[in-house]
């Protein structure tokens, strides 16, 4: 680091370095404008303060510590001007161009060795100010991302992976909204286990996650389209909401689930069927504009019952 003293005065240039280096500073001397910005350029010792003359041969000091000022590269660093006595009106230009202090020439030794000081100084403290902001900034973005990841967690559920319930109201709701207003068809489908306490009661509560996990790994694979989506209801229910599916496809993927549970062969030997199976129901509608989306689940719902009363490991459709 070293202090970069622009005059066109060889002999004040030398005085100064002579303080500077004698006080433990390095130096680097400019006589003109054009030899100021290439030292400030070289990057070879970095510059920490410009001691600046406002008169320069070849452009005014004021335009250099605006130049100085302007550059990202260099804008940081404090700039003093080396000013004679009666010197207001450019004193006034010089701090408006961004210098941060100013010494009127001849000065005193001392004088000149305090200004420096306070100019590092603030610079050093700003320096940190700026470290601390952005260190706080990086920390709102790690928080940031960890909400997003908390987000995500709380709408899905931990065993399956699938979403979960809280995830599958708000979705539903809004594919509810937005049927009503396009005026298209909505398919829900609820599924449930078929004697699935029997299941665990035989098999253990670890085998019955086991078979939650590989019954919601198969709808994922049916249930397919990006803007589908299957849940984790609650236990071993489930459901699939398919937007702008009419009744004929909504069937044959409700049929398409059954089926594929069935074949996954899951002993069960409490069931009639010897294998795991899930029973359906299913529910399409355009939605009136005051229809409310509890008839569309209520419907649903019913249509499960009816699958289960009329013996399980089947789809039933409300009318
Ligand atoms: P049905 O054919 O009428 O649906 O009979 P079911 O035995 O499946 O119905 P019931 O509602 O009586 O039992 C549901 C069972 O599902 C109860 C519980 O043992 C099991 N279950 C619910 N959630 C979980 C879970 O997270 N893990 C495991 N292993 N079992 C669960
Ligand atoms: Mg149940
Ligand atoms: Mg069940």
């Amino acid at each position: 680091m070293a202090i970069l003293i622009v005059d066109d005065d060889p002999q004040l240039c030398q005085l100064i370095g002579v303080r500077l280096e004698t006080a433990g500073y390095k130096t680097l001397t400019a006589g003109t404008a054009e030899e100021a910005f290439a030292r400030l350029q070289a990057g070879d010792l970095e510059v920490e303060l410009v001691m600046l003359d406002i008169f320069l041969p070849d452009a005014s000091g004021i335009e250099v510590c605006r130049r100085i000022k302007a550059d990202p590269r260099t804008c940081d660093i404090p700039v003093i001007v080396l000013t004679g006595s009666n010197d207001e009106e450019h004193l006034e230009q010089a701090f408006d161009a961004g210098a941060i202090d100013y010494i009127e020439k001849p000065f005193k030794g001392l004088e000149l060795l305090a200004r420096i000081r306070s100019a590092l100084r603030l610079k050093a403290e700003i320096e940190q100010r700026k470290r601390q902001a952005q260190e706080l900034i990086a920390v709102a973005e790690q928080l940031k991302r960890a909400n997003e990841q908390l987000r995500q967690l709380s709408f899905h559920d931990a065993l399956t992976g699938l979403h979960n319930r809280r995830y599958f109201d708000e979705f539903l709701e809004r594919e509810f909204k937005r049927a009503q207003r396009s005026g298209t068809e909505l398919a829900l489908i609820m599924i449930d286990i078929d004697y699935f306490k029997s299941y665990n009661d035989r098999f253990g509560h670890q085998a019955g996650d086991q078979a939650l996990r590989q019954v919601a790994a198969t709808f994922r694979f049916v249930v397919h389209r990006s803007h589908d989506l299957v849940a984790r209801y609650g236990g071993e229910e489930f459901a699939v909401v398919l937007p702008e599916t009419a009744q004929p496809a909504a069937l044959t993927i409700a049929e398409s689930l059954r089926q594929r549970v069935e074949a996954l062969r899951l002993p069960h030997p409490d069931s009639p069927f010897g294998v795991v199976t899930i029973s359906l129901g299913l529910a399409v509608r355009q939605p009136k504009p005051k229809e409310s989306l509890s008839q569309l689940i209520e419907a649903a719902d019913m249509a499960l019952y009816h699958s289960k009363r009329a013996g399980r490991n089947r789809v039933s459709a409300a009318a």
